[in-house]
C-alpha cells in the first residue's frame, strides 16, 4: 500500500478536477507547473475522464479539489467525502470560485481549507507550510482560509508559470469542435482572470468585484503552442469576457493566427462589448474565430434590469448583425428561468430564437437554465431580495426560490428532463427546440400556438454553426 506523510513525495500533493465543461483542466495544469517549479511532485486527476483510485488518495498529504463552477463543486464534495474516509490524515482544500462562495459550509462539513481568487501561489504556500510541519488550524497564509483563520481571496496579478499539461489525460479525451463534417480536438486557455463587470447573478462578481487580471501573453501563447503540438486544431479562450482587455486579446489572436493559420478559436464576449468593439469583432472573424458565446440571459427589460446585464433586446439584435457581418456565428446563452421571467417572456424568447434562425446555434440546455443563487451572490444585496428569495440550502450550494407562477417551475423541470432525454438520444437541435416550444406553449396555455400561426416561424437564414461537443452546463 502507498503511504506518505510528506507533501514533497511523488503524489504527496494531489490536484483533483471533476468537471470543467469538457476542457482539459487548466485548473490542474497551472498549479501543477507552479508546484513543480518549487520541487513538489504533484499528481493530477480529472475524474470527469479517468478513475481516481484509493491508492492515489492514500498517497496524498494535501488533496486540492478544483471547483470553478457549481457542477464541479457538487462532484468535488463527493470526492472530498471519499477522500476523508480513505485518508483521514490528509489535508483537504477546495480552490476556485465556488470554494470562496461556499467557504462557511465547506469548512464546517468537508474541507480543512478553502482558496478563492488567484489560487496558484496560495496552494503553493499551503503545501510548503504543511511540508514544514505546520498545523492547518494555526496556519496564517494569504488567500488560504481555514476553520480558525479568515483570509480574503488573493486579488492581484501574481507570477504565472506556463501550464504543465503532460500529466493530464490527452486532448482526445475532451470536447472537440464540430465544424461541417470535421471533428477537431479542442484546447483551452485563459488570457485573463476575473471580470471588469459586475452582473448581479454572476459568481465572479462577489469574488473579483469588477477586477480582472491579464495572464502574460507569452504564457498564453506557450500554452496554445503546447496544445496545438498535442493535436488541438481549435482553442477555446475561457476568459469570463475576452474583450475586457481588447488589446491583449487581439495581440494574442494575431500571434495565434500568424503561427497557426489553420487553428480556429472561440471566445465569450458580452453583448455590450460586441457593440462597443465592432472593429475588434471584425478582426477576430479574419483571425479564425469559429464562434462567439454571448450571455444574452434574457430579452425581458425587467429581467435584464434585475441582473444588471447592461444590454437590451435591441442590443442583442445589433450584436447579431455585427457578428453576422464579421462572419462569426453568435451562440447565445440564457438564464431562461428567473423569479422575474413571465410566461410571456419565456415564449417571446423561443419566438426570438426561431425568428432569428438561432436554433442551430443554441445548445438546447440553454432553454432550461434556472437562476442559481450561490451564497455570497450580489443578488442577495438587492432591495427586493426578501420578496423572492427562499432559505439557503447549504448542501445544494445555493439559495432556494420559487416562481410566483407555479407553472414556470414545473415547466422548467419538465423541460430539463425533456432536454436531457433528447441529448441522450442525440436528437437534432431543431427537433428538441420544436419539442421545447410545443411543451412550453401547452403548459403556458398560449392561445394561438406557433404551429397554427402562418408566417410566425419565418427565420433569418443561417448556416449550421460550429460547436463544441460538450453542451454548456454551469
Ligand atoms: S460580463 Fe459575464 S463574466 Fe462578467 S460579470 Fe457579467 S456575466 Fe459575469
Amino acid at each position: 500500500m502507498l503511504t506518505t506523510t510528506s507533501p514533497r513525495s511523488p503524489g504527496g500533493v494531489l490536484l483533483v478536477a471533476c468537471y470543467e465543461l469538457g476542457h482539459q483542466p487548466l485548473s490542474l495544469a497551472s498549479p501543477l507547473a507552479t508546484l513543480r517549479a518549487a520541487d513538489f511532485a504533484p499528481h493530477a486527476s480529472d475524474t470527469s475522464v479517468e478513475p481516481l483510485d484509493d491508492a492515489t488518495l492514500k498517497a496524498a498529504r494535501l488533496i486540492a479539489i478544483s471547483v470553478p463552477m457549481h457542477t464541479a463543486l457538487r462532484l468535488g464534495a463527493a470526492v472530498a467525502e471519499r477522500a476523508r474516509r480513505v485518508n483521514p490524515d490528509a489535508t483537504i482544500v477546495f480552490y476556485g470560485l465556488y470554494a470562496s462562495l461556499n467557504a462557511d459550509y465547506l469548512l464546517r462539513a468537508l474541507a480543512d481549507a478553502v482558496i478563492g481568487g488567484e489560487y496558484e501561489q496560495a496552494l503553493l504556500a499551503l503545501a510548503e507550510a504543511l511540508d514544514a510541519g505546520g498545523d492547518i488550524d494555526a496556519l496564517r497564509i494569504p488567500g488560504v482560509r481555514t476553520r480558525r483563520t479568515a483570509a480574503a481571496p488573493i486579488l492581484q496579478r501574481l507570477p504565472f508559470a506556463a501550464p504543465a499539461r503532460d500529466a493530464l489525460p490527452p486532448l482526445r479525451s475532451y470536447a472537440h469542435l464540430v465544424r461541417d463534417d470535421a471533428v477537431i480536438p479542442a484546447g483551452y486557455v485563459e488570457a485573463t482572470r476575473g471580470c471588469l463587470h459586475t452582473c448581479l447573478h454572476c459568481p465572479i462578481t462577489p469574488v473579483y468585484g469588477g477586477r480582472f487580471f491579464v495572464v502574460p501573453r507569452q504564457v498564453v501563447l506557450d500554452d496554445i503552442r503546447a496544445q496545438v503540438v498535442a493535436g488541438a486544431g481549435h482553442i477555446t479562450f475561457g476568459d469570463p469576457d475576452f474583450l475586457n482587455g481588447p488589446g491583449h486579446a487581439l495581440a494574442i489572436t494575431r500571434a495565434l493566427h500568424a503561427e497557426f493559420p489553420e487553428v480556429t478559436f472561440d471566445a465569450t464576449i458580452k453583448v455590450e462589448h460586441i457593440l462597443e468593439r465592432r472593429a475588434a469583432i471584425a478582426e477576430l472573424g479574419q483571425l479564425g474565430c469559429a464562434f462567439i458565446v454571448s450571455a444574452v440571459e434574457s430579452l425581458s427589460p425587467r429581467v435584464l434590469a434585475h441582473l444588471a446585464k447592461g444590454h437590451t433586446r435591441a442590443d442583442v439584435e445589433e450584436a447579431l448583425r455585427i457578428a453576422d457581418a464579421a462572419g462569426i456565428p453568435l451562440r447565445p446563452t440564457f438564464v431562461a428561468f428567473t423569479p422575474w421571467t413571465t410566461a410571456e417572456d419565456y415564449l417571446e424568447l423561443l419566438d426570438f430564437v426561431a425568428e432569428q434562425g438561432l436554433v442551430e446555434q443554441i445548445d438546447p440546455v440553454q432553454y432550461t437554465i434556472r437562476l442559481l443563487v450561490p451564497p455570497g451572490s450580489a443578488l442577495l444585496d438587492t432591495p427586493d431580495a426578501a420578496e423572492w428569495l427562499g432559505p439557503l440550502d447549504e448542501a445544494a450550494f445555493s439559495y432556494r426560490w420559487a416562481h410566483a407562477d407555479p407553472r414556470m417551475d414545473s415547466l422548467q423541470r419538465e423541460l430539463a428532463a425533456l432536454v436531457e432525454r433528447a441529448a441522450a438520444l442525440h436528437r437534432p437541435a431543431a427537433q428538441t427546440f420544436a419539442d421545447v416550444r410545443a411543451l412550453a406553449e401547452r403548459r403556458l396555455e398560449r392561445l394561438a400556438p406557433v404551429a397554427a400561426r402562418a408566417g410566425a416561424t419565418t427565420a433569418v437564414a443561417r448556416r449550421p454553426a460550429p460547436h463544441l461537443t460538450e453542451a454548456w452546463f454551469c
